[in-house]
């Protein structure tokens, strides 16, 4: 079946947003994703007539909502080709990395020991080590890029050879760049060297099928946000061995076996890692957003947007002085770029006036910016429902930017 986008968006009130004549071309899906009508109905149903806590109550509301917060721990599993077992629900990517950083890094590094991370991470994967790192003893460190923005490889051995890399923080596809990093290679080599390996697919999780049975890695975050489901809730995905192997790192109900004032047993995972009240509407939703996705099929999405990605870049190649930051071999889903004379919030300012929404500023990713000698860049970034309509209307901005600026 051929992909059907006007279907698609059609299922999108967020989309939905004409101004004066203008239609909404929403072009910053990289910071989140609108939702479709079986994710808001999903949220209208398990926080209304369906409403109730998960794990405690014997009444049938309760046990339905423990069912089908479970249920969506496992439609996460598929979704990854995981063991529901090993699906933590966290509140995001940053809560996932925190977690990791608390838990695994707090208990597992040691003095001289070193967390390396990619030049192009987000800032999520960077701050939450350099918090922990220091109570450790152990240091942060950076591989270098080249200058497309892609991984230097090279250098990334060599800084694996130092024996000293405990664990090695992967961006599968970086939100500020849109470099694809080749994660399975760089997992096969940083486990070789003896290092456990977190990915972050925050930007992968809505544009490429993920299957942490051949990634190589031991740790995988993705937000609920970014994948047409709600905020406020996340994954992390931890193979099973190391999350058993792993201490809480938020005390409170729900992560325990026993408790008394003397001894407190935790419980087993994922629930050692859910202390509290879960996100209960928020889990549901995102296991929805997610068979949504699965039932349009990642392979779907990813040609499409594939075929948009190289379409927009032949109209901004035509943006006279556009410069684009990120032009590694392999890109996907985000443009980035600058136009000489103008801040990129002018560049946002002038397209929303147009009704075309992209984003400007650092995308929480200074390191990256620092690289490329910018404070910022402007950013547009596709989603499942983005058409070639859309980046036309981009295109046409830009252009008008120029004449202002230019
Ligand atoms: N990593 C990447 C690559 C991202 O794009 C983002 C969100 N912009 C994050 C991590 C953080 O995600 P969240 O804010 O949903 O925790």
């Amino acid at each position: 079946m051929s992909y059907d986008v006007d279907a698609i968006r059609a299922q999108f009130p967020g989309l939905d947003d004409a101004r004066e004549g203008k239609p909404f071309a929403y072009l910053d899906s990289a910071a989140t994703t609108q939702k479709p009508r079986c994710v808001l109905d999903a949220v209208a149903r398990w926080l209304g007539p369906a409403y109730g806590t998960v794990h405690r109550g014997l009444y049938r509301r309760s046990v339905a909502s423990t069912q089908a917060y479970e249920d969506a721990r496992a439609t996460v599993a598929r979704f990854l080709n995981a063991d529901a077992k090993e699906v933590v629900f966290t509140m995001g990517t940053t809560d996932a990395i925190n977690l990791v950083a608390w838990s695994w890094g707090r208990s597992r590094l040691k003095p001289g020991d070193q967390v390396l991370v990619t030049g192009m991470e987000h800032h999520a994967d960077i701050v939450p080590w350099q918090v922990t790192a220091p109570i450790t003893g152990a240091e942060l460190v950076a591989c270098p890029l080249l200058d497309d923005g892609s991984l230097d490889e090279a250098a990334f051995d060599r800084l694996l050879a130092s024996g000293r890399v405990k664990l090695v923080g992967l961006v599968h596809i970086a939100n500020s760049l849109g470099t694809v990093n080749p994660v399975r290679r760089l997992a096969a080599k940083a486990r070789a060297a003896g290092a456990t390996v977190l990915i972050d697919a925050a930007q992968s999780a809505p544009h490429v099928p993920l299957d942490v049975a051949t990634l190589g890695c031991d740790f995988l975050a993705f937000s609920g946000h970014k994948v047409y489901g709600p905020t406020g809730i996340g994954v992390l995905w931890g193979r099973g061995e190391v999350l058993e192997s792993m201490p809480p790192w938020r005390g409170g109900g729900e992560m325990i076996e026993r408790v008394s004032f003397e001894r407190t047993t935790f419980a087993a995972p994922p629930a050692r890692f859910e202390a509290g009240t879960p996100p209960i509407v928020e889990a549901i939703a995102l296991a929805t957003a997610l068979e949504w996705l699965m039932a349009i099929g990642l392979e779907a999405v990813a040609a499409h947007e594939h075929d948009l990605f190289t379409y927009a870049e032949g109209l901004m190649a035509q943006v006279p002085g556009l410069r684009r930051i990120g032009t590694a071999p392999e890109r996907a889903g985000v443009l980035s770029f600058t136009l000489p004379g103008a801040h990129p919030a002018d560049i946002a300012a002038v397209l929303d006036m147009e009704n075309v929404a992209i984003r400007a500023g650092h995308h929480c990713a200074q390191p990256v910016m620092a690289r490329f000698g910018v404070p910022a860049t402007a950013r547009a970034s596709l989603g499942c429902y983005t058409t070639r309509a859309d980046l036309d209307r981009l295109a046409a901005g830009l252009h008008k930017a120029v004449k202002l600026f230019g």
